[in-house]
């Protein structure tokens, strides 16, 4: 037997390779046992957060047996390749006209789409097609096409910051206040010229989970076009809320049913119930979207219009989307998302009762919810204090300071996704409790690691 075929026969941890020592910054020369490579690597991932216990992330964590079946059936499939999996097309082609519906578009089938890998790259999207039908409206106006500006609000999510900065949009940042929380369409008129590509509206703040008011910001919108001619549209970021609202709030118009809503976008793998890797964006109809943004790929000896910055990505998650879809219905996402709502909904209101905090806004829109410390309280701790309690227990609840203008207010956020149930949130709303008690019996500053970063998926 070489001692290749003895090594098989090693115990686990003493295998040649698992006492060793594995250089970071070269791959190794020699090929190690699967049995090695799988234990190193698992273990060193083991270091990880729980991501149970993740209330950071808004990103699926959780999903059934069947949808792990499903995944691991597909997870060698690329979304790219539609001439190769006409199925799989015809599967994200039908999830788009279904999302197309759910906002209410007025022809479902006559909306275009695409699906992403999440909300930043369609985003991305949202704002090209607003900045590319801006150039062709100044363009044919005879107009200078130079100083695109979009008007959003300080709270948005990175990848607008992202947008700008790449694609070279000048970013008018509405900014938030004590007395208007959130973009409400307040002094909206300061921020708009003929140069204004379009106004993203959130529904879902990421630092609060608030939606804003769309159609009040679109009504505003109208008195604008009354008193200037500037005819200016709306892309919702519905990273967050888009796969919540048309199931708890049938009759908040947010969506397609505002006119001057050209596009949506949501996170597949936030309340879509997916896990990480899509992202969907819709237009209201095909002239929203300019033509040129399309490129044709081979489908099916045909030709089938794509629209993304990636080419090669995951097909797996789009098919899991469609399970869910068919597994949950309707009815199925609304008792869903209602229950989140519920048990962030028991967190607020436990955590209100610890004298210290105020809660930002109750959850109610989203499962997310924010709070700040009041004055008088905290003299030897800080909510990164409490952070770091918590991290003890394995919770991961993340604070982390408001956007400009708010800067000096640190919040502390948690969001409940499904997954996160009641008998958990009981389990950590005790420890909260207890470690408030532990911080406010310190007589002297908390000693804190300066050097350890926050987690803050915003
Ligand atoms: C999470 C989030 C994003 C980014 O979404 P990804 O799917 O993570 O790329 C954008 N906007 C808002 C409001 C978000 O909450």
């Amino acid at each position: 037997m070489s001692d290749f075929e003895k090594s098989e026969l090693n115990p686990v941890f003493a295998r040649p390779g698992e006492a060793t020592e594995y250089s970071r910054t070269k791959i190794p020369a020699e090929s190690a046992l699967p049995e090695t490579a799988y234990q190193i690597v698992h273990d060193e991932a083991m270091l990880d957060g729980n991501p149970r216990q993740n209330l950071a992330t808004f990103v699926g964590t959780w999903m059934d047996e069947y949808a792990d079946k499903l995944y691991a059936d597909a997870y060698d499939k690329n979304m790219i390749d539609k001439d190769e999996y006409p199925a799989t097309a015809a599967i994200e082609a039908r999830c788009q006209v279904m999302l197309a519906d759910l906002w209410n578009a007025p022809d479902p089938a006559n909306t275009i789409a695409t699906s992403t890998i999440g909300s930043s790259e369609a985003a991305m999207f949202g704002g090209l097609a607003l900045k590319r039908a801006w150039q062709h409206r100044r363009k044919a106006e005879g107009k200078s096409t130079e100083k695109p500006n979009l008007v959003l609000s300080s709270a948005v999510q990175v990848c607008w910051e992202k947008f700008c900065n790449y694609f070279e949009v000048e970013a008018r940042y509405v900014p938030v206040s004590m007395d208007h929380k959130q973009m409400d369409g307040f002094e909206l008129e300061k921020y708009i010229d003929e140069n204004t590509i379009g106004v993203v509206a959130i529904l879902g703040v990421t630092y609060t989970g608030t939606f804003e008011p769309v159609k009040k910001i679109a009504e505003k919108l109208d008195e604008i076009e009354k008193e200037t001619g500037l005819d200016i549209p709306m892309h919702v970021d519905g990273a967050t809320g888009a796969m919540i609202a048309p199931f708890t709030q049938p009759d908040l118009e947010w969506d397609f049913r505002l006119d001057r809503v050209h596009s949506i976008n949501t996170s597949g793998h936030k309340y879509g119930l997916v896990y990480p890797g899509l992202g969907w964006v819709v237009w209201r109809s095909k002239d929203v979207l300019p033509e040129d943004l399309i490129f044709n790929v081979s489908y099916l000896g045909g030709s089938m219009p794509t629209l993304a910055l990636n080419f090669s990505r995951p097909g797996a998650q789009v098919l899991l989307q469609y399970y869910l879809f068919l597994r949950l219905g309707h009815d199925g996402y609304r008792r869903v998302q209602e229950n989140s709502i519920k048990v962030a909904t028991y967190l607020a209101e436990e955590i209100s009762k610890l004298a210290p905090f105020e809660i930002w806004a109750m959850p109610g829109d989203t499962p997310i919810f924010a709070w700040y410390m009041k004055e008088g309280y905290g003299k030897n701790w800080t909510l990164y204090d409490l952070a770091d309690r918590l991290r003890m227990r394995g919770w991961q609840v993340p604070a982390y300071p408001l956007p400009a203008d708010l800067e000096d207010v640190s919040l502390q956020r948690i969001v409940v996704r499904n997954g996160v149930t009641l008998d958990m949130a009981r389990a950590l709303a005790q420890d909260i409790k207890n470690d408030v008690e532990f911080l406010e019996t310190l007589d002297g500053p908390m000693p804190r690691d300066k050097t350890e970063g926050h987690a803050f998926t915003h």
